[in-house]
């Protein structure tokens, strides 16, 4: 009787010839997330197991399988062979000792003498028998004890399904570079773009001195945070100072946030050429804010040349963001208070509609190309 981790996978089984190709990925990422703790990870039709792991170690991998995007669910059990003694033994092992229950046979090995029900009464018979304090109830049991015989002569045995993360393996969508700001919204999007999949890099905006040290400590924090779920990632740290100052001296102040995001996105989609990625995300969301209306975004969206920019909170209200920011646990880091760049320089009345032809009279003021070519020739690499 061996104990093991069983891991099954969520979308992959609806992949068709390439889904090799995405069970590779899952495994290198569970591999990832498991370095350093002794195990082995077997492939099984469908799922994974765990295997020859120290016991004492079961809630730290638990912990770190639950971050893996691409599983399911997991569930903690018994592997024993398939054969009836076996079987019962493990059953008595997850089984409470007083209570209600109920036995959950899934039989994939046909070829077992016993069909599934008569699995469930055969072990569950002689559950109550060996323990008066046990009871039946197939609806609302106290626990489940699942029986599932494999193809291979083994069976396995154990009580819970604990939810996985979900979606995709990271690395199986092409990669993306997140503008994480030191705010609640973009670990949120970064979180939601990875869970499909896609490997994410970052990139944040500065104006030391206006902003502090502990400005960019919060968003190495939070970029930590967010690493966890992604296998490890890059933060591209790239100072606006100088071009904040730029705007502040020559421009019309209303334009400030308008004015700065375009040079946000300038940047960022040279940076996105430069680390590989095929699309900007940010953690904007419709009408949040001055800047978020369709007009800010399709002002911003006007200065850049090829990519994409995945918004992916769009729909969602701040609450519903907040509610993600506590479970990824990004939240507490999130409401740190140290300013952002965007709050330097801020104006009293922003432009929430901005016309394309004012901005276009306010950005004449500045040299553009030389403002991005300074800003990206400080560019500051961290890897995470
Ligand atoms: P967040 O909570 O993510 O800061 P927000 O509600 O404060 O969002 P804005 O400040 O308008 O909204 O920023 C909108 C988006 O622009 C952010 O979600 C982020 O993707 C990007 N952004 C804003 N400030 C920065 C920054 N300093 N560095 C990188 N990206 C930024
Ligand atoms: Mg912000």
């Amino acid at each position: 009787m061996e104990k093991v981790i069983i891991v099954r996978y969520s979308e992959i089984h609806l992949k068709g010839n390439n889904r090799g190709w995405f069970e590779k990925v899952l495994v290198v990422n569970m591999e990832k997330s498991l370095k350093g703790l002794r195990h082995e990870i077997r492939r099984q039709s469908g799922r994974y197991l765990i295997e020859n792991f120290d016991s004492e170690n079961t809630d730290i991998i638990l912990n770190k399988l639950k971050k893996v995007f691409g599983i399911h669910s997991y569930s903690v059990g018994l592997k024993v062979n398939s054969d009836l003694n076996e079987i019962y033994n493990a059953c008595l092992e997850v089984c409470g000792d007083e209570g209600t229950f109920k036995v959950d046979t899934h039989r994939a090995d046909k070829k077992f003498p016993l069909n599934s029900m008569q699995l469930n009464a055969e072990i569950g018979g002689k559950l109550l028998n060996d323990n008066p304090k046990l009871k039946v109830d197939v609806h609302n049991p106290l626990f489940i004890i699942n029986v599932d015989i494999r193809e291979n002569g083994t069976a396995l045995v154990f009580n819970e399904f604990f939810k996985g993360a979900g979606g995709m393996p990271v690395g199986t969508a092409g990669k993306g570079l997140l503008l994480i700001s030191g705010g609640i919204d973009s670990p949120v999007a970064g979180h939601m773009i990875a869970k499909r999949g896609m490997s994410i890099e970052c990139l944040h905006f500065h104006s030391y001195p206006y902003t502090n040290m502990q400005a960019k400590e919060k968003v190495i924090e939070l970029t930590k945070r967010l690493s966890s779920y992604i296998c490890g990632t890059i933060l591209n740290v790239v100072s606006v100072t100088h071009i904040q100052e730029e705007i502040h001296k020559k421009c019309d102040g209303e334009y400030m946030v308008t004015l700065l995001r375009r040079f946000m996105m300038r940047i960022a989609e040279e940076v996105a050429k430069r680390r590989g990625a095929q699309c900007l995300i940010t953690g904007e969301s419709l009408a949040q804010v001055a800047s978020q209306t369709i007009e800010g975004m399709t002002s911003s969206n006007s200065v850049i040349k090829d990519l994409p920019v995945l918004r992916p909170l769009c729909g969602f209200d701040k609450n519903e963001i907040i509610e993600r920011s506590r479970l990824i646990g990004t939240y507490e880091i999130s409401i740190e208070p140290y300013e952002d760049c965007c709050t330097v320089f801020l104006p009293k009345h922003p432009v929430t509609r901005p016309k394309l032809c004012d901005i276009e009279r306010e950005e004449k003021k500045l040299d553009i190309d030389a403002l991005v070519d300074e800003a990206l020739s400080g560019i500051e690499i961290i890897k995470i």
